[in-house]
């Protein structure tokens, strides 16, 4: 027997309860996985507190990451020892996640954990680092260089956010950091590396389809009127990648920063990323991100605290990254 989350469906209510569960109860998969580690994205949010229509099915594990050791393989790509990384591909969504002690996986959606990392380290990181890393990287494909000008990351509190800064002021940007928490959170943001920090208000005044181009690219995490104030401010032959919808999945924009700026917006997933793309992210994550950042902006915390803290997330009430310790 071991511990899992399950979340059950109660008239049209979620239910997140602690169960004892037996192997024969996971659902098939390639490889067994003795789960170390997972994290608490805004998705497994959305999912345990029942706020977004997230889970496909019930009863359900949560949990779109995980780190841990392979028990046995179906799969001659893994053996018995691997350590693996999971991220993304529906799990904790239609296929039971990683807030349990084990797991049955699909080979295709794993990764080796990348030299060098422990799982812990790797769910720090977790989805929302891979997204700020695919983000980061999608500016760099579009030619946007350190000398081109300041780089908005909005969100910057968040999981993606925290590391989206940090990896830019690794490479030698100058990030300036957008945070509804200016007060609580600025002093942080600049330990990650951001060189500035500014208020969300600012992003919240009326919308113009051209604005001052302020910024030479930018990671949004939010969407919606945030994501149309950021195009309007984009500089010329500027970029944006875009991956989040904290402020809403609308986009109340004008061709105008496009065609008259030939600002290009760079749509960024994550949870279907191919699998060179994902281990070369991977790969280069582990490369630049500091030791430091493990230190400043993550917090552990316990299966039994998960469901208190998917609250919080949904609530914008978090910052940097959780790790869920099994
Ligand atoms: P998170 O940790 O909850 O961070 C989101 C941050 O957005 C918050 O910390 C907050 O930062 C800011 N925020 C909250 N409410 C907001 C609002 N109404 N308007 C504008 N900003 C707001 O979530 P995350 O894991 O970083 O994910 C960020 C977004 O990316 C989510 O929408 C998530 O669904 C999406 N995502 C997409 C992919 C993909 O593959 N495309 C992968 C991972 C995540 P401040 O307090 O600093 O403002």
């Amino acid at each position: 027997m071991f511990k899992a989350l399950i979340l059950n469906q109660q008239d049209k209510k979620t239910i997140a309860e602690i169960c004892q569960i037996d192997e024969s109860q996971l659902p098939e998969g390639e490889v067994l996985i003795d789960v170390d580690y997972s994290s608490l994205n805004y998705k497994d949010g959305l999912a345990i507190t029942g706020k977004g229509k997230v889970v496909r099915q019930f009863p359900m594990v949560p949990g779109i990451d995980l780190a841990g050791q392979v028990v046995e393989s179906k799969d001659a790509r893994y053996q018995a020892g691997d350590n693996v990384v999971l991220t993304g591909w529906g799990v904790g969504e239609g296929h039971w996640g990683g807030m349990a002690e084990k797991a049955n996986l699909q080979a295709d959606w794993l990764v080796p954990l990348p030299q060098g990392m422990t799982g812990k380290q790797a769910m720090m990181i977790g989805t929302a680092g891979l997204t700020a890393m695919l983000c980061v990287q999608a500016l760099v494909d579009a030619g946007i260089t350190p000398e081109s000008g300041e780089i908005l990351v909005t969100g910057a509190s968040g999981g993606v956010g925290s590391v989206a800064v940090t990896l830019l002021a690794q490479l030698g940007y100058r990030a300036v950091a957008v945070t509804g928490r200016v007060e609580e959170n600025g002093e942080l943001l600049k330990q990650l590396g951001a060189s500035r920090v500014i208020p969300r208000s600012e992003l919240e005044e009326p919308i113009r389809p051209l604005d001052k181009q302020l910024w030479a690219g930018a990671v949004d995490t939010a969407g919606s009127k945030i994501l149309a104030k950021v195009l309007s401010q984009i500089s010329y032959d500027g970029a944006v990648a875009a991956c989040g919808l904290a402020n809403g999945f609308d986009l109340p924009t004008t061709v105008m920063p496009f065609i008259l700026r030939g600002v290009k917006l760079l749509g960024v997933d994550s949870v279907s990323c191919p699998y060179a793309r994902r281990m070369a992210a991977w790969k280069r994550i582990a490369e630049i991100l500091p030791a430091s950042y493990y230190q400043q902006a993550c917090n552990e915390i316990e299966l039994e605290q998960a469901a208190e803290y998917a609250e919080a997330i949904t609530n914008g009430q978090v910052t940097g990254r959780i790790v869920i310790k099994l």
